[in-house]
């Protein structure tokens, strides 16, 4: 169980400290040897220099680097000049996205969807980078319909890239259900599920509701019953995310991917638990 390859997601920290307290989260973190860490990017480039001194952090201590980029909001040339500056520090991982515009901000920019951005990528790249790009076994919250999402995530994957990683999910039939179904589109690209752990629940529970990801109702009703006690949400959520990534990887998930919120203990325990141990 304990060889299926796991990656992990932190966010571009805000301050010194906090960028300190992420390098020890990641040296807790790489005893596991995991595939690469990946760097979240605002969008319309609102993390722009932090994500790239994040990403520089990571590949100076010797570990793979994945920033993400998103394309919404952005102008070709500074997506280009984005690109080359990865490549020149030797990145060879990017998480396509298209983002979503922070309200209030101006106008669109030059790219509408994630696979316009996949296409830039390779037309100025080549094969340099292995691309991936997000999925949403829950479907994404602005699409029409269930089908027409998953044409357009077979897109993404048309237009040039390598694998995906899931939105977060708690519900491991709607997974295999969406990777049955792109397969049967002719998706053969491997498809990640992204992992939550569960640390709090009304920050989960707020999270939730803007990105379309389903809380079941049975895990909502209980963890609404442990009220402020934040120690049994955790161990209801360590149960459960273990019992999740079990059943993932026996049904053949060809990874797990962890959404730190720039933390190591709740991923740390569910992979202990899964067998991983330092290697
Ligand atoms: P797209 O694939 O472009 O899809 C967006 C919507 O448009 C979908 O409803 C799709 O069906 C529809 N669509 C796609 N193509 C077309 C088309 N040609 N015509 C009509 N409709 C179309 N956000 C960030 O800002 N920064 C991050 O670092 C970040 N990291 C993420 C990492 C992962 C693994 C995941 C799952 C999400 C991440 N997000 C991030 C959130 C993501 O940016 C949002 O979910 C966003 O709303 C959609 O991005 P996308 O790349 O999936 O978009």
């Amino acid at each position: 169980m304990a060889n299926t390859p796991i990656s992990f997601e932190f966010f571009p920290p805000q301050t010194p400290e906090g960028s300190d307290k992420l390098t020890d989260v990641r040296k807790r973190l790489a005893v596991l040897k995991p595939e690469f860490f990946s760097c979240t990017f605002g969008a319309g480039g609102t993390t722009q220099d932090r994500t790239l001194d994040t990403i520089k952090l990571i590949h100076a201590e010797g570990h793979q680097a994945a920033p993400h980029l998103s394309c919404v909001g952005s102008t070709r040339e500074n997506i280009r000049a984005l690109l080359f500056a990865y490549k020149e520090m030797g990145i060879r991982r990017i998480v396509a996205l298209r983002g979503d515009m922070p309200s209030g901000m101006g106008s669109i920019g030059e790219f509408h969807y994630a696979n316009e951005l996949v296409s830039f990528i390779r037309a100025q790249t080549g094969a340099h980078f292995h691309i991936e790009v997000a999925a949403y076994p829950e479907f994404h919250p602005q699409a029409n319909s269930a089908r027409e999402d998953m044409l357009n995530f077979k897109h993404k994957i048309s237009a040039g890239a390598n694998s995906a990683i899931t939105q977060y999910f708690y519900n491991a039939d709607g997974y295999f259900r969406f990777v049955d179904e792109t397969r049967k589109l002719g998706v053969t690209a491997p498809i990640v599920p992204g992992i939550m752990p569960i640390v709090r629940y009304s920050q989960l529970a707020r999270f939730s509701d803007t990105c379309g990801a389903e809380i079941p109702r049975w895990m909502r009703k209980t963890m609404e019953g442990f009220g402020d006690d934040v120690e049994s949400v955790q161990a209801f959520g360590r149960d459960v995310v273990t019992a999740l990534c079990e059943k993932l990887i026996a049904g053949g998930a060809p990874g797990l991917h962890f959404y730190t919120l720039n933390q190591a203990d709740a991923s740390l325990e569910i992979l202990k638990r899964l067998g991983y141990r330092g290697r």
